[in-house]
């Protein structure tokens, strides 16, 4: 049998949600939930352990249709896979799709139901702007919610998610006691890229870089957000600080490898700079105090010459 430390991993850095209803207890509540179920929602471990899992329903009662297939499954203690609108704190909708598995002592009896929660709301998005049959206020309610946490030009999140974000993460990094690291990436001389090359061509440098920060990360779980106008946010959770230190200089590597032309810069091509610091979260720390840090150290960055990555001198790494 596999060691249950590596099980444990894989539950908890899953990309998708996981969740446990107890079916011993009344109501069958809650009783565990992963960390990304946790990003998903936004609803820390702490908030959501001991209701039942319709609480993600909000008032939004019509969805029939699917509550079928999920009470009859109970009834015949047997899995099944549904979509539903369900809420997250915040109060954006997201179409979670839901495959529930029971799972039973050896005598028979049903004690848990295994969730695994995907939020395909974008998936479901598409789709039903290619069936065309959704209604439209509907639907721009729901695309205007999706939005609110993207970027309009680059398409990866913004500053409002990583700000929801990192308070879900430093919640779950303060439990798990997990280090946090957060890096601030400045594009350098991109007022000269504009001045020389027109805004057209800055906006499609800035495609590319988030692009490009997009398929850097070093786990499953980071993300990538538009923090400013040419400001990128990496947020991580639960490197090595070795192991940080190198994913660094890599995202600072990869942007200059992309070769992408600029004669007003000392390099001749396009560059940034790249200011991290990483922490072990504490009662006392304001998790936006790691992002003042991230700044400082970019701010020393582009003192010593741009085109590379420093650490904070208070961080870990
Ligand atoms: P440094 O190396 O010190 O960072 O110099 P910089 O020129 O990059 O710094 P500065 O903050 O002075 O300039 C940032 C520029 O980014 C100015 C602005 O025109 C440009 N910018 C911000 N948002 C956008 C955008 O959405 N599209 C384009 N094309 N340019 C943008
Ligand atoms: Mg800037
Ligand atoms: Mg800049």
């Amino acid at each position: 049998m596999i060691d249950l430390n590596v099980l444990k991993a894989a539950v908890m850095d899953s990309r998708d949600g996981i969740t446990i209803s107890d079916f011993t207890l009344p109501d069958n509540p809650l009783v565990f939930i992963n960390p990304a179920f946790e990003r998903m929602t936004g609803y820390s471990l702490e908030e959501i352990v001991g209701k039942n899992c319709r609480y993600l329903q909000g008032e939004d009662k019509d969805q029939e249709d699917q509550l079928v297939i999920i009470r009859a499954a109970l009834k015949d203690k047997q899995p099944c896979l549904v979509t539903l609108r369900n809420y997250k704190k915040d109060g954006t909708m997201f179409w979670n799709e839901l495959s529930m598995s029971p799972i039973f002592e050896e005598d028979g009896t049903l004690t848990h139901y295994i969730g695994i929660q995907k939020d395909i709301t974008a998936k479901v998005l598409i789709e039903e702007q290619l069936k065309g049959d959704y209604n439209e206020l509907k639907r721009s309610k729901t695309m205007l919610e999706y939005l609110v946490n993207v970027d309009a030009l680059t398409g990866i999140n913004n500053r409002r998610f990583l700000e929801d974000q990192l308070d879900i993460q430093w919640k779950i990094a303060k439990r798990q006691t997990q280090l946090v690291t957060i890096m601030m990436i400045d594009i350098d001389h991109f007022k000269k890229y504009n001045d020389t090359y027109g805004h057209p061509a800055g906006d499609q440098a800035l495609k590319r870089v988030a692009e490009v920060l997009s398929s850097s990360f070093l786990k499953s779980t980071d993300f990538v957000a538009r923090y400013g106008g040419e400001e990128f946010i990496i947020l991580s959770i639960d490197g090595k600080p070795e192991q940080i230190r190198q994913y660094a200089d890599r995202v600072v590597k990869k942007v200059a490898d992309l070769d992408i032309l600029h004669i007003g810069s000392e390099l001749g091509k396009l560059s940034v700079s790249l200011g991290f610091s990483t922490w072990q979260p504490e009662e006392h720390e304001a998790a936006a105090d790691i992002i003042k840090q991230a700044d400082e150290a970019l701010y020393q960055a582009k003192n010593a010459g741009r085109n590379q990555a420093i650490a904070h001198v208070d961080s870990i790494t």
